[in-house]
């Protein structure tokens, strides 16, 4: 490698504004309360939960836990039934529900009213997929072409996807779908910073030289960036953060493109990017 590289960031990388305002919420609570719980974590991401836990803001496991403060409803949704559990115990409930997320309730329900068999596209076992299937009895979730195809001829459906779908990948299953399906309907739910991120990774993929990705293992999100990038440019890691980068990896490098999954706060890809421009 010779010279300087040149780094560009994606322009919204990192937490998109729905766990943004959960975040600023539980702070919130937690300076109000003294203390907020929450079941689960916020984001998938380390550096996030341990802040967090530094500002009194707990992960619990179940809502009896919650004796002396209120719980946060994280912004990927929660299932009904928890809501109805946390009206019968009196549990203060702080709801940070994404408008987005609530936005696919509503889509689901609607197509439900419709007399459609429901399909999902999603990861199984994913909070949000498991908040959005349990608003409509027997919704199906899929989440390859390969379990599209296994589910045959289906008179009418109604289908909606996960927020932070790859568009791609919703695609595929679409276009399977369409073959087996006499009345078809589709509500695009991926929501726009997922749409904005996917396009700018794919930008940032085919003009740069290298691709970095910033984002915790755990993370969905991240993971689906990260293939993305890698179809474009098969120079494409993930790191978790700054010790992650590999000098190795830039060399006859010119230039770099960085981006984050959704669950990326902007100091740790700060620090990643000063990383790469410190090679
Ligand atoms: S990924 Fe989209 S739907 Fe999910 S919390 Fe963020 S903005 Fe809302």
């Amino acid at each position: 490698m010779s010279g300087k590289l040149l780094v560009t960031v994606a322009k919204d990388a990192g937490f998109c504004f729905g766990v943004r305002d959960a975040i600023e919420k539980a702070k919130e609570t937690a300076a109000k309360h003294g203390k907020v719980y929450m079941l689960g974590n916020i984001v998938h991401n380390e550096r996030v939960v341990s802040d967090l836990e530094k500002r009194n803001i707990r992960v619990i496991k179940s809502l009896y836990d919650a004796t002396d403060a209120p719980v946060l409803f994280r912004a990927h949704g929660t299932i009904p039934e928890l809501w109805q559990k946390a009206a019968d115990q009196g549990v203060g409930i702080i709801d940070a529900t994404c408008p987005l997320v609530y936005e696919i309730h509503h889509e689901i329900k609607k197509l439900h009213a419709e007399n459609r068999r429901i399909f999902i596209i999603g990861d199984h076992g994913h909070d949000e997929v498991v908040a959005i299937q349990a608003q409509v009895p027997d919704a199906t979730i899929i989440s390859t072409p390969d379990e599209a195809r296994a589910i045959g001829r289906v008179k009418q459906a109604g289908i909606v996807s996960q927020s932070t779908q790859m568009m791609e990948n919703v695609q595929e299953i679409i276009n399977i779908l369409m073959m087996q399906v006499f009345d078809l309907k589709f509500v695009n739910t991926i929501c726009f910073p997922t749409r904005r991120n996917q396009d700018q990774i794919k930008e940032l993929a085919a003009v740069n030289d290298v691709m970095i990705v910033v984002g915790s293992y755990t993370s969905a999100n991240t993971k689906r960036l990260v293939f993305v990038a890698k179809t474009l440019n098969p120079r494409t890691y993930q790191v978790e953060d700054a010790d992650d980068v590999d000098i190795e990896w830039f060399k006859e490098a010119k230039s770099v493109g960085v981006s984050a999954g959704a669950s990326s706060p902007d100091d740790l890809i700060q620090e990643v990017v000063q990383r790469i421009k410190s090679i």
